[in-house]
């Protein structure tokens, strides 16, 4: 099988022929139909963060396709079952944080694509417990931005207490920004969409944004203080200044959350102003087999629309750039071809 590989970081991936991997007890082999380009995987192929995967690695946690084989001992999946292979490849199910609904928060978790090979490849291996079943109708290039892009920004609206008749914030309309509109929009917001291209600025307007600000024109605090402030502001630029930009339109009471990771990221959080307007500031990381699940229902009802660019795997190293140059329409997803 055919799998790109991360060899060192800040090199091009190499294009690499493997054996297919053999699934281990509790594991299921995938064979990946579509998967989706993550920023995260240009932060682990660059090694931007202070925990870095180990390569010779394969990135990628939106892979989507078939199950193939069954390791020993799985019995709830069955073969030619369309599964997706998210982030979070595995929690321990045992600890305070996965028995009290934040698996995403395990410390013994196992992160696709960064902690074990994830969805650049002809084939996966996926932990069973952890691999979400995808509802008929849903093609495997449509599920495959809902598995990181969209579970991650479903569940920042979670956290974020959206209710309607506020104002949210979404600055950066890229592969998760395009999907926190609409899931802002169901949540019943007044959405206020910041970016800095024409394209995306255009996108978020045609996804239902209310309010389009271009954040390389205008002072995106006033703008949305012109608007009463934001009750919410989901931070998805891979920018710091954006992160701050975005703040200092929140209203009184209003919600900082953080989702973007640009590499060596840090915010300076004005003390004063904090404390006296009452502001939180809110780490939000993917979300819960239960949040996919649901992203999947209301995909699957109709309810959102996903925006990608198919490609081939062998394009691996030129779709990063395009992504890097914030050329991408909202998210790229390789197509690995296995219908042609
Ligand atoms: P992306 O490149 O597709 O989107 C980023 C968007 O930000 C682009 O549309 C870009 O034009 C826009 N942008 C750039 N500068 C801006 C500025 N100054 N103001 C407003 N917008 C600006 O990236 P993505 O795949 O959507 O990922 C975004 C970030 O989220 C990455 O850092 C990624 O690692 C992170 N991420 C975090 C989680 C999590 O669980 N916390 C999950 C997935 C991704
Ligand atoms: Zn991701
Ligand atoms: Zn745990």
């Amino acid at each position: 099988m055919k799998a790109a590989v991360v060899r060192a970081f800040g090199e091009p991936l190499v294009i690499e022929e493997r054996p297919d991997p053999e699934p281990g007890p509790g594991q299921v082999r995938v064979r990946v139909e579509a998967s989706g380009l993550c920023h995260t995987d240009i932060h682990a192929a660059h090694g931007d963060w202070p925990v870095r995967p180990k390569p010779p690695f394969v990135p990628g946690h939106e892979g989507v396709g078939l199950v193939e084989a069954l390791g020993e001992g799985v019995t709830h999946l069955a073969v030619g079952q369309r599964v997706a292979v998210p982030w979070l490849g595995k929690a321990c199910g045992r600890c305070e944080h996965c028995l009290s609904g934040w698996e995403t928060l395990c410390e013994q978790q196992i992160n696709t694509g960064y902690g074990c090979d994830g969805g650049y490849a002809e084939k996966m291996l996926a932990w069973a417990d952890f691999a979400q079943p995808v509802p008929d109708g849903i093609s495997a290039l449509e599920a495959a931005p809902l598995t990181c892009a969209g579970v991650t920004t479903y569940k920042a609206l979670k956290v974020a207490g959206v209710r309607p008749a506020q104002l949210v914030a979404i600055s950066g309309v890229g592969g998760l920004g395009h999907l926190a509109v609409q899931y802002a929009k169901i949540a019943g917001a007044t959405v206020a969409a910041i970016d800095v291209t024409d394209e995306k600025l255009r996108l978020a307007a045609e996804l239902g944004a209310d309010i389009v600000i271009d954040a390389r024109k205008e002072n995106v605090g006033e703008v949305l203080k012109r608007h009463g402030g934001a009750h919410a502001a989901i931070a998805l630029a891979v920018n710091d200044e954006a992160f701050e930009a975005v703040s200092s339109g929140l209203r009184r009471g209003g919600k900082l959350v953080m989702v973007a990771l640009p590499a060596h990221g840090t915010v300076r959080v004005p003390i004063f102003d904090t404390v006296l307007n009452g502001i939180s500031v809110i780490g939000s990381i993917v979300g819960t087999r239960q949040d996919l699940a649901e992203v999947f229902e209301l995909h699957a009802a109709g309810r959102t629309e996903v925006v990608y660019e198919a490609r081939p795997l062998a394009s691996v190293n030129d779709c990063v750039d395009e992504v890097l140059r914030g050329e991408v329409k909202a998210r790229i997803v390789f197509d690995l071809g296995w219908g042609r």
